[in-house]
Formats: structure tokens, C-alpha cells, sequence
């Protein structure tokens, strides 16, 4: 049979790609993610994304950032591995990771593009969110790399990107997500109302979970650095993509919210989905 052009996401999709440590498991096994996030204006966008990223079940985040936002992250999050990064400075000397996180709060300036640069030029997969789709819409050789890119953008960014206008982009969300995908040959996390992920030659798929109390300042850091954490321990972006979203989303669900509630949403939300399913709901 052909594969449809696109598909909701249910829970089983996501318990059944979603990685769960074993006996054998180690800490590196499990994924070891870098997180390139945060500029001296915006330390809370790297605070969010490791997070993220920790909630969702990671091996060890390394964070890389200047000054302010490491001091920022090492107060929240004693489990990330920290290196501060003088001006000019790109992550070459971070240890080894698995998959980076780019851009939230990262800023665009002459700082933000020497980090960006150094991150792109590593062999494992980025995630490519917010400042950085900016860096990366300005210098498009940046995304010529052999390997994967998963992009996050809203559709603001997304426009930014390909020159598409933002309404047209809302109005026809599918048909230019799909396009996005092939054309930049990246998995894109179009970010909205509905969330799609598409891969070119894949369905689109459409995440059904996910709620308007999402729209607040920092969301989307959280969901930047879950996905970033899946990439990490394997998955691929289409796939990591998909089950951040998912997650994500539910944990969402329950508002009032400030971004922090969504990550700390996420241990319980894991745990219902797969217990749900062990129980046939
Ligand atoms: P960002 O655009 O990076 O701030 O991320 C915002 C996050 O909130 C994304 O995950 C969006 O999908 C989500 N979001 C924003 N507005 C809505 C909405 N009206 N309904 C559901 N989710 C939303
Ligand atoms: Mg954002």
C-alpha cells in the first residue's frame, strides 16, 4: 500500500519509538546531548532547553554558553556538565555528544554565528531552533552537512527561511511544511496551534496533542531541548521530532503554565502514556 500523505500521531506510535533504558544501560548509552543556547539577555532560554532535555529522560547534557547564561545554568541544574565560552569561542572543546541543541536565546550577533559555525561543523545531528534559524537563513551554508538537521520554527521563522509569507505558511501549513522538508533537505518541526513534522519521501505527521495554554514565552525552549534529548539516545529527527511534540503537547494540557510546568510535566506524562497502553486505555 502507499503511504498516506499524512497522519495523526497516537499514543502507541509514541510508546513504541520512545527509548527506555535497560540493564545495560549507561549514562552515554543513553545519550549524551550538547545544548548551544542563551546569550547574556536571554539566560532563560538555555535554562529551559537543558530542562527540557533532562526531564525527558536524557543520558548527561552538556551545556555550552558566555558567562551569564552558565551561571544561570549551573544555579538550576546541577546534573548538566558545563563549558564557558569566551566571545569568539566555538564548542570544539566540549566533550563528545550525541546530537547538539542550537539557538534558543542564542542571540544573532558575531558571538551567536561563531557558536553556530562550530556546532554545524560537528558530525552528529543538530536541532536548529529560534536565533539559529536566523544565523542559518543568513549564511544557507550552514545547513549544507552530512548529517541530519531537524529545524523547529514557528511559522514566522519558517517564513524567514524560505521566503514564504507567514499567513500563507498558517493558511497552508501542510503543503509548505512538506515543501520546506524537501527543499532545505531537513526534518521540519513547523511549531503552531497544530504541530506537523515532515520528512521529505515520509507522511507528514500531525501531532493531535498539545494546547493553546503552550502559547507563553519559553515553550518553545522546553520543546527544543526534549527533542534534542531523543536525537541524543538515536532516534531519528523525524522520529525525535514527533515524540517531543507529543509529549510535549500533553504536558501542556493542563494550564495556567509557565514553561518550567511543562518540563515538569514530562516525567509524569511519560509514565501515564506507557502505563496507559501496559493497561490496553
Ligand atoms: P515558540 O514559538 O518557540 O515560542 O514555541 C511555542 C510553543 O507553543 C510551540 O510548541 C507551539 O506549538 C506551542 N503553541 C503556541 N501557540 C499555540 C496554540 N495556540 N495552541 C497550541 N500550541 C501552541
Ligand atoms: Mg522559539
Amino acid at each position: 500500500l502507499p503511504e498516506p500523505d499524512a497522519v495523526a500521531l497516537t499514543d502507541a506510535d509514541v510508546v513504541a519509538l520512545l527509548p527506555r533504558p535497560g540493564a545495560s544501560s549507561d549514562k552515554y548509552r543513553r545519550g549524551v546531548v550538547g545544548i548551544a543556547a542563551g546569550s547574556e539577555h536571554y539566560t532563560g532560554a538555555a535554562v529551559l532547553a537543558v530542562g527540557g532535555a533532562l526531564r525527558a529522560g536524557v543520558g548527561m547534557v552538556r551545556y555550552a554558553g558566555s558567562a551569564e547564561p552558565v551561571a544561570q545554568v549551573r544555579a538550576h541544574w546541577p546534573e548538566a556538565v558545563i563549558t564557558t565560552l569566551a566571545p569568539g569561542e566555538g564548542v570544539e572543546e566540549v566533550g563528545r555528544v550525541q546530537a547538539w541543541v542550537l539557538g534558543p536565546g542564542l542571540g544573532t550577533g558575531d558571538e551567536a554565528r561563531a557558536i553556530a559555525r562550530s556546532v554545524l561543523a560537528e558530525d552528529v545531528p543538530v536541532l536548529v531552533d529560534a536565533d539559529a534559524l536566523t544565523l542559518v537563513a543568513q549564511e544557507r551554508s550552514l545547513l549544507r552537512r552530512d548529517a541530519p538537521v531537524l529545524i523547529t520554527p514557528h511559522a514566522g521563522e519558517l517564513s524567514r527561511l524560505t521566503g514564504v509569507p507567514r499567513e500563507l505558511i498558517e493558511a497552508r501549513s501542510l503543503e509548505n511544511v512538506r515543501r520546506a522538508a524537501a527543499e532545505l533537505e531537513v526534518t521540519v518541526l513547523l511549531k503552531g496551534s497544530t504541530t506537523l513534522v515532515a520528512r521529505e519521501g515520509r507522511p507528514v505527521r500531525i501531532n493531535p496533542t498539545g494546547s493553546p495554554w503552550l502559547a507563553t514565552g519559553g515553550t518553545g525552549d522546553v520543546l527544543a531541548g526534549v527533542a534534542g534529548a531523543l536525537l541524543a539516545a538515536g532516534l531519528s529527527g523525524y522520529d525525535a521530532a514527533s515524540c517531543a511534540a507529543y509529549l510535549h503537547g500533553i504536558a501542556g494540557r493542563r494550564g495556567p503554565l509557565a514553561a518550567s510546568d511543562v518540563a515538569e510535566a514530562l516525567p509524569e506524562t511519560v509514565r501515564s502514556l506507557v502505563n496507559g497502553l501496559r493497561q490496553g486505555r
